[in-house]
This record gives structure tokens, C-alpha cells and sequence, in this order.
């Protein structure tokens, strides 16, 4: 008997009768003779909406609370689809992460996964039911309070099941048909891609690309967990995430992604001397605010700047630790500008490619585009750019490097 996991998003599980369609789903699946586990999302924007009603109460709720409340849109959703599922006569049992054995550090609103103690899922599948897990949940091993995974963690709760019960495959069940070269939201040619490695796709889903969570890409890579990620509203075959070498098609290029959740800190006239930096770091690293792109200037009589992005939500907590730190260091002055987005092509054949780089540049420039920042990986290459500017970025850098299907380009034209 197979083992199958699959997870279904929020715009899947958006409303009663979609729940119905997916519970049709899972019937397959489970008649079909597969052993089946299920994970959900809140239905919506259940989440969304749970958030802000927390921030119209307090403006920095307790994150011990924060999360028990935002673990309640996953627990609505995986008892509607027990309750579907029971309805059309097939055995199904839902558990929440905790109960499911999701056990993660004690990190509120981004906790880490750090062991798996499925012993009650796998125990209701040898019955014979369908297991549903209420995604994006944990508990604490060390706290023992209820955490969540951070957004999107549902991808992450369903390829960790997945890796813990040596599933055959993790099926991501979506609102787009699969991976595309980029948001098909914002290129409406963009290309499905029919397999992207696991470096691609953290690349891919590190710098913006929320069609699977990074983290669930790390399971799926450490483990060797195959992911499918497919479109719920139809049965066409999605994207496969899997190894490097088990790639047929050698595309220089898999796609452009971007992020607008970023915002840009400079740390102004910072003296430039052994160790400065080194402090900085420190100091926000303590906070467990995740840094990304860091640029030092060019110093001048004997002082320099300092930027870095960081995610906009962790500013309060960033500035915390660096003002009294930029006293301290006699620092000239703090400066927050949030009106920045990151664009950024990934493709395993930058390695072996040159002038990657240079023609993306060029293609930002002749559309006007500035940019503000810029880093690299072996296998891609980010830009900031101006918010007001992120379409206009993707869109140039998109057709710069062919990645459109011809063939939905040619329907729109
Ligand atoms: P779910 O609720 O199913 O988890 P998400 O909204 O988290 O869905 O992820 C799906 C969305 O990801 C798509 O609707 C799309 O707008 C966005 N997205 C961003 N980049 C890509 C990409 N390269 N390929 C496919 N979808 C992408
Ligand atoms: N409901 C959570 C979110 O909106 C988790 C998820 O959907 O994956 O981020
Ligand atoms: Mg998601």
C-alpha cells in the first residue's frame, strides 16, 4: 500500500463547498487503496483575518497567544474535512500538530520542526482511516506551548509527515497548476515547469516564490522527499520538486522571483574599524531576526554605511537592539526605507554560464529600473529595486531570458 500525503491550501479549503470537492479528493485517494494523510490550511484568509483581529486589541499581542489563536484556522478546517469525509463513508480522523507529533523549538510564529512522533497517525492509518493534520502547528519541546511554523507552514508540516512516514510522495494541492518560471499572478505567459531540483526551488522559494514555504524545501532535500505540487481545481499533472540529477531538461534559467516583505535598514556613518560589524550582526542575530542582503559602502574619513534587508514585520525589533547600539558605536544615524522589493532569477545553469548577470542588469536598465542592491548565489542573482518598480523588474528580466510559453503568449497576443 502506498503512502500518500497531501496538503491543501487555503484557497482549496476556501469555503464549504470546495471542503466538499476536496473531501470527493481525498475519497479517491483513500478508495483507491492508498494509504492517505491530509494536511489543511485555514480555510481563506482565515488567517489573515485572525491576525487582525489580535493587532485591533493590542499592537504587540503576546506571541504565546498569538499563536494559540492562529492555530485555530487549521483545527476549523481539518474537522469540516473529517466531518465531509464521514459523510461519505469513509473512515477519517483528525488530529492537530501537536496531537500529530509535530514537535519544534520554542521560536512563537517561526518555530523550526525538530523531531517527528507520528506514533498516533501512523496508528489511525493502520485502522484504516483517513488522517487529517491541522498544518503550520508544532508544539514546543522544551515549552510544551502550542507554535506556529511562520506563513505557508502548512508545506512544511506536509513534507515533514511525509519524510517521518516515508511517504512515496507529498502531493501540494494548490490554486495554480504547478511551479511557473514566475507569479503567474504578475506574468500572465509565464511557463509551468514540468521539474525543478530542490536547489532551484529554495532558491526559488527563499527569494519570494510563496508557492511552497523554504523550509518545506529543506525537508523535502534533506530527507528525499519527492513533492508534487498541483492544482486542486483541476487533475493535470503539477510540478515535480526533486534531486539535480533526476532533471531531463538542462534550462540555464528556471525563473524569476520576487518579494515585496522586505524592508532596507542603513546604519549611517558607522566607524569603520575591526569588529564594528561583527557587533551589529550580533546584536540582531540575538533577536532572531533573519538578515539577508548586506552591503558595507565604501568608507570615507574613516566612516562608512551599512544596509541590510530584513523582514518589514521585524523592524521594531531590529531598531531595538540598534539604536543603543549605534550610540554606543557613535554611529551617525539609523534609516529605515520601506519602499523596496527584491528581484531575483535563479537557474542551476548559472554555473556554468557566464554573463547571467550582466544581461539581467541590462534588462533592468533598459526598462528604467534602478537597482539599489545586489547579491549573488552560485545559481542566482537578486536585485533591490523600488517597490513602485517590482512589475516592471520581473516582467523585463522574464522576457530578457525567454522563460514565457509561447503558446500562452501567443493566445494573449
Ligand atoms: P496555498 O494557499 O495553496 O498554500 P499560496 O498562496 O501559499 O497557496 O501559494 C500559491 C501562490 O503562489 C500562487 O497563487 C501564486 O500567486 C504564488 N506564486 C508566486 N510565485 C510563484 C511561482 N513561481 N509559481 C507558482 N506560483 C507562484
Ligand atoms: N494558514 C497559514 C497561513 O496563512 C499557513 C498556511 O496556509 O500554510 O500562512
Ligand atoms: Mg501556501
Amino acid at each position: 500500500m502506498a503512502i500518500v500525503v497531501q496538503k491543501y491550501g487555503g484557497t482549496s479549503v476556501g469555503d464549504v463547498d470546495r471542503m466538499k470537492r476536496v473531501a470527493d479528493r481525498v475519497a479517491r485517494s483513500h478508495r483507491g487503496g492508498n494509504q492517505t494523510v491530509v494536511v489543511v490550511s485555514a480555510m481563506g484568509k482565515t488567517t489573515d483575518e485572525l491576525v487582525d483581529m489580535a493587532a485591533r486589541i493590542s499592537e504587540q499581542p503576546p506571541e504565546r497567544e498569538l499563536d494559540i489563536l492562529l492555530t485555530a484556522g487549521e483545527r476549523i478546517s481539518m474537522s469540516l474535512l473529517a466531518i465531509a469525509l464521514a459523510e461519505r463513508g469513509v473512515p477519517a480522523k483528525s488530529f492537530t500538530g501537536s496531537q500529530a507529533g509535530i514537535i519544534t523549538d520554542a521560536v512563537h510564529g517561526k518555530a523550526r520542526i525538530v523531531d517527528i512522533t507520528p506514533g498516533r497517525v501512523q496508528g489511525a492509518l493502520e485502522e484504516g482511516n483517513v488522517v487529517i493534520v491541522a498544518g503550520f502547528q508544532g508544539v514546543s519541546q522544551d515549552t510544551k506551548d502550542i507554535t506556529t511554523l511562520g506563513r505557508g507552514g502548512s508545506d512544511t508540516t506536509a513534507v515533514a509527515l511525509a519524510a517521518a512516514l516515508g511517504a512515496d510522495v507529498c502531493e501540494i494541492y494548490t490554486d495554480v497548476d504547478g511551479v511557473f518560471t514566475a507569479d503567474p499572478r504578475i506574468v500572465h505567459d509565464a511557463r509551468k515547469l514540468d521539474y525543478v531540483s530542490y536547489e532551484e526551488m529554495l532558491e526559488m522559494s527563499a527569494q519570494g516564490a510563496g508557492v511552497l514555504q523554504v523550509r518545506s524545501v529543506e525537508f523535502g532535500r534533506n530527507h528525499d522527499v519527492r513533492i508534487h505540487v498541483r492544482s486542486s481545481f483541476s487533475y493535470t499533472a503539477g510540478t515535480w520538486v526533486g534531486p539535480e540529477e533526476d532533471k531531463v531538461e538542462d534550462a540555464i534559467i528556471s525563473g524569476v522571483a520576487h518579494d515585496t516583505s522586505e524592508a532596507k535598514m542603513t546604519v549611517h556613518g558607522v566607524p569603520d574599524t575591526p569588529g564594528v560589524a561583527s557587533r551589529l550582526f550580533s546584536a540582531l542575530a540575538q533577536t532572531n531576526v533573519n538578515i539577508d542582503m548586506i552591503v558595507q559602502n565604501v568608507s570615507s574619513d574613516g566612516r562608512t554605511d551599512i544596509s541590510f534587508t530584513l523582514p518589514r514585520g521585524d523592524q521594531p525589533q531590529a531598531l531595538s537592539v540598534l539604536e543603543p547600539l549605534a550610540n554606543e558605536i557613535h554611529a551617525e544615524g539609523i534609516n529605515v526605507d520601506d519602499n523596496i522589493a527584491k528581484v531575483s532569477l535563479v537557474g542551476a545553469g548559472m554555473k556554468t554560464h557566464p554573463g547571467v548577470a550582466a544581461k539581467m542588469f541590462g534588462a533592468l536598465s533598459t526598462a528604467g529600473v534602478n537597482i539599489e542592491m545586489i547579491s549573488t548565489s552560485t545559481i542566482r542573482v537578486s536585485v533591490v529595486v523600488s517597490k513602485d518598480q517590482v512589475e516592471q523588474a520581473v516582467l523585463a528580466v522574464h522576457d530578457a531570458f525567454d522563460l514565457a510559453d509561447e503558446q500562452v503568449a501567443q493566445e494573449s497576443n
